[in-house]
């Protein structure tokens, strides 16, 4: 029996599971990418996930942390690997060695600090980028990016035995590119974030947008989070093909929060929409 009801996206061959309140729990996993970013609660379904990418060290972000490592422990599954910002490695230390000396267990657990510029090999393609975002000291988003070759024009035509050959000799017979597949941003107020590449291009946005009432304005200011004012002027900039909206807030009735949404976003950028709370399915 699954801990929690989780919304569940699914986009070509890529599910996105998730819960994103804001104040409340951020966990938004991509099973086939083995990444989730933010742990939230921890809830059972993204237990089995091997990479977690933390973007800032928030409760309602992080408070899973522990059960996450312990769980997997006890379900005999390799340590889970925490990707964080680097200042919060000593607090999450402390807090597994807390939980540790309260459970009797030792918890075993992968912890890598990671700081903007950062590239973290997570399959032998996949790699997440690390890019600093403006919430909190130290808070940071991920790009995954998966990395292939693709053979040069020249030599597209040759047999096998010719390609190795020209490998043996040195040659460099095909041109690496890189593809962003999804970008996450956790918390933050307005960036521009059309300045990093991989971020415009990403296929899908996964983006905070906490409130959208005109008196809201100074909470998401004060709190650093988006408005979606500056919202869909970031989205604009853009070239998306999915934008998931997440951490949504509880002040505003979610039928105010879509219709707001719509008659704010142009309608290019509304089709490619969705908010993660609305998609929520019961039972998931
Ligand atoms: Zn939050
Ligand atoms: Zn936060």
């Amino acid at each position: 029996m699954p801990s929690h009801n989780l919304a569940r996206i699914k986009i070509d061959d890529l599910e996105i599971i998730g819960y994103s309140v804001a104040g409340e729990e951020t966990v938004v996993a991509m099973p086939q990418l083995d990444v989730c970013f933010d742990i939230g609660k921890a809830p059972d379904q993204v237990i089995p996930i091997n990479n977690i990418l933390l973007t800032h060290g928030h409760m309602d972000h992080a408070a899973g942390i522990a059960y996450y490592l312990s769980h997997r422990n006890f379900c005999g599954q390799s340590p889970g690997t925490i990707l964080a910002p680097e200042n919060l490695i000593e607090p999450i230390k402390d807090i597994i060695e807390a939980w540790s000396r309260l459970d009797g267990n030792r918890i075993p657990a992968n912890l890598v600090g990671v700081k903007p510029g950062d590239e973290y090999q997570i399959k032998p393609n996949l790699f997440a980028l690390v890019f600093p975002t403006k919430h909190s000291r130290g808070s940071v988003g991920y790009s995954v990016i998966e990395k292939r070759k693709k053979i040069k024009h020249e030599f597209a035509k040759l047999t096998g035995p010719q390609i190795v050959e020209l490998k043996k000799q040195g040659v460099q017979i095909d041109n690496p590119f890189e593809i962003p597949i999804v970008t996450y941003l956790g918390d933050t107020q307005y960036v521009d974030f059309s300045q990093l590449d991989y971020i415009t291009k990403s296929k899908i946005l996964i983006a905070e947008c906490t409130f959208y009432l005109d008196e809201h304005t100074q909470r998401a200011e004060a709190g650093r989070h988006m408005h979606i004012n500056e919202f869909a002027e970031l989205i604009e900039k853009l070239q998306n093909e999915h934008i998931i909206i997440t951490h949504t807030t509880q002040r505003t009735p979610l039928r105010q929060i879509l219709s707001t949404i719509k008659k704010t976003l142009s309608a290019e950028k509304y089709n490619k929409a969705v908010v993660l709370m609305a998609e929520r399915k019961e039972h998931f």
